[in-house]
């Protein structure tokens, strides 16, 4: 359940409830908020002439539910946004990992070129395998720092871990939850403690409800600036890395206050599906997608086989606008 409380009681009593509840607590600028597990179906008596108002739900998808909160959380991103209205589609690319100066600068040059706003390429690689390229760390931070200064792109990049967490959050306009770590509650903490916008990607083997847990992780919180993002789960079929699950966007369009972005490049796994997914994604009526493009994809140094070459990103990126024009999106 949550609960509003009005502002005319002071914190230490909106906080001595939420304790008697074992409710967590947040305060907004309006009204405290008490969120209990969904198991709490009645308004406690002690709140039945306090209480601003109060909500009821079947699972602990709360904060992030349209029960709550009908309209989609609209998220600032540089002189944008995302969400509210739906009205944008926000592209955000770039090679999966830093590699070098000139891999990177060569990327943002095309970006820019594009008119592109969010640069994601990540410093701290999550690898299936201990052997292979696991990232610049925090050298790398610094080149997409230069980068933004350079080229006025905004930053997205990746905490793979708690022991870099505070660096991304320095370093970075838009931070990224990775897969493998959806549930890792020391990054979901630190990202909803940041105060910046956050890409949570779905885990490969997690349900819709175990995304939007999650989510509902890092807006409690305090921050709502909480994005999804469809990236494929794992089924049966091998001959693509995964399957990119557009009935799931459906549901969280349906169910969920938050923006959702997909991602085909690592669904997909093959550069050559990228196009067409990313069409389909953009005909759903999406907030964004995230497309890893890199300027000599056969030389990258992580999922080398889905990175587009920048002709191909240019290609795809042009295709999308009259789809995008068609159900009244602007392309960010
Ligand atoms: C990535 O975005 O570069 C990445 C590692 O993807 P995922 O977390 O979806 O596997
Ligand atoms: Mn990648």
């Amino acid at each position: 359940m949550i609960i509003h409380l009005p502002k005319n009681i002071s914190h230490v009593h909106a906080q001595a409830y939420a304790d008697s509840l074992g409710a967590l607590y947040l305060e907004k600028p309006d009204y405290f908020v008490l969120i209990t597990n969904h198991s709490v179906q009645q308004l406690p008596s002690t709140l039945q002439d306090i209480a601003l108002n109060h909500w009821v739900f079947s699972t602990d998808m709360q904060l992030s539910s349209r029960k709550y909160k009908p309209d989609t959380h609209r998220i600032t991103i540089g002189d944008s946004y995302i969400g509210g209205d739906g009205k944008n589609q926000l592209m955000i690319a770039g090679p999966c990992a830093v590699e070098s100066r000139e891999q990177i600068e060569q990327s943002c040059q095309m970006l820019k070129q594009q008119g592109i706003r969010v640069l994601r390429a990540g410093c701290y690689k999550p690898r299936t395998s201990p052997y292979t390229f696991r990232g610049l760390g925090e050298d790398g931070l610094k080149l997409l720092a230069e980068m933004r200064s350079k080229y006025g792109l905004l930053i997205a990049t990746e905490m793979r871990d708690a022991t870099h967490a505070d660096k991304v959050v320095e370093y970075a306009d838009i931070v990224q939850v990775g897969a493998k770590a959806m549930y890792d509650h020391g990054l979901l903490t630190a990202a909803g403690q940041s105060g910046k916008p956050v890409i949570l990607k779905r885990g490969f083997g997690s349900t819709l409800q175990e995304l939007v847990n999650c989510a509902d992780f890092i807006m409690s919180c305090g921050n709502d600036q909480v994005i999804l993002c469809e990236r494929g789960i794992r089924s049966f079929e091998t001959n693509t890395r995964f399957t990119l699950d557009l009935c799931g966007v459906a549901w969280l369009k349906q169910h969920c206050n938050l923006p959702i972005i997909l991602d085909p490049s690592h669904a997909m796994g093959y550069a050559y599906g990228i196009g067409d997914l990313a069409r389909a994604c953009t005909a759903m009526g999406i907030d964004g997608l995230l497309i890893e493009t890199h300027p000599q994809p056969e030389q990258a140094q992580s999922d080398s086989a889905q990175q587009i070459n920048h002709q191909q990103f240019i290609d795809m990126y042009a295709s999308l606008q009259p789809i995008a024009k068609a159900i009244g999106k602007t392309l960010l």
